[in-house]
């Protein structure tokens, strides 16, 4: 047999054609998600790639983008870029500029083989938690700290993330405030993918995988299902979560639900309201920035406190 002269082919031979036809959405494509969507990419996976965000210099240090690429959205930034590095290995890619919350993931996420979460949200990582148990689709969990990072597998009849995490409400608290140390993002990313490999190959690692960059420490823990893990028995609570105002974790921007969300209708209050594809509304005003999803979210970017927020966006759309 003629050996080929691609050494990611060569090495993943005889399941390179496998691992090229099994589809992966990517939920975020920030720091882990924009690597791992150009690694997959490159070797031709079946992409979705949603992020609700757009490119900021801030991303700059430690994600995929350009300069040049500021202030678009990242998730079709990342399916064009993949799109011109590609070479032969074309396969389908596709981005959604959306919120993933429990009314959307249902449409956003489907004919789907295995889902990959780089979100930096402890909320949307359990909404997947409970959309992949429900749908019995693979979900590979990815968190970076500091120098510190975290992935598991969480397969249709193995453990799941609420059963490492326990059944304690979330609190504002588990927003990451730590930075990354440069590299550790590579390796959860590296991680990650081989995860997905080996999903394709049926033989998921269902441990969870710690690393410390700090001290180099690699760590390998056996999970087990814990008993009365909410979701492992079928109640899937996030799938239900009520919509609530909280500030972020960058705590410089603030998410709502108001009360008008046809787009139309408030462009006829603000006329400077964007609209994107039908779908988004942003509207800029010296340091705000809103952003208005048709999931019926608002981001306010720009506030510190949720009583900011709804000031600013009582003042420039008159009223929630
Ligand atoms: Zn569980």
């Amino acid at each position: 047999m003629n050996k080929t002269e691609d050494r990611i082919e060569r090495y993943l031979e005889p399941h390179f054609k496998d691992i090229q036809d099994t589809s992966c959405t990517i939920v975020g494509m920030g720091t882990l998600g924009s690597k791992n969507a150009k690694t997959l990419g490159r070797i031709g996976v079946n992409l979705k790639l949603i992020d609700r965000d757009f490119v900021e210099r801030k991303n700059l240090s430690n994600q995929e983008y350009l300069e040049s690429e500021e202030g678009e959205f990242k998730a079709e930034v990342m399916k064009k870029k993949i799109k011109r590095i590609r070479g032969k290995n074309k396969s389908e890619i596709d981005s959604s500029v959306v919120d993933l919350n429990s009314n959307n993931i249902k449409r956003e996420i489907k004919d789907t083989d295995v889902i990959i979460d780089s979100t930096d949200n402890l909320k949307t990582r359990l909404l997947l938690n409970d959309f992949a148990k429900k749908r019995e689709i693979p979900l590979i969990i990815g968190m970076l700290g500091g120098s510190e990072g975290m992935t598991m597998t969480v397969s249709p009849n193995g453990p799941c993330f609420k059963c490492v995490l326990g059944e304690e409400p979330i609190s504002q608290g588990t927003c990451d405030e730590l930075g990354i140390s440069p590299g550790i993002a590579e390796v959860i990313s590296g991680l990650q993918v081989r995860q997905f490999i080996d999903i394709v190959k049926d033989k998921p690692v269902e441990n969870l995988l710690t690393v410390n960059l700090e001290n180099m420490d690699f760590n390998e823990l056996k999970l087990k299902r814990r008993e009365n893990c909410s979701t492992c028995n079928g109640k899937y609570e996030e799938l239900n979560r009520i919509k609530e105002s909280r500030v972020l974790c960058d705590k410089k921007s603030v998410q709502m639900y108001p009360r008008i969300t046809d787009l139309t209708k408030l462009k006829e209050i603000n006329p400077n309201l964007d609209i994107y594809e039908d779908k988004i509304g942003i509207l800029e005003s010296s340091n705000i920035k809103i952003m208005i999803y048709e999931s019926g979210k608002a981001i306010i970017k720009g506030v510190e406190s949720v009583e900011e927020a709804r000031k600013e966006y009582d003042r420039l759309l008159g009223g929630r």
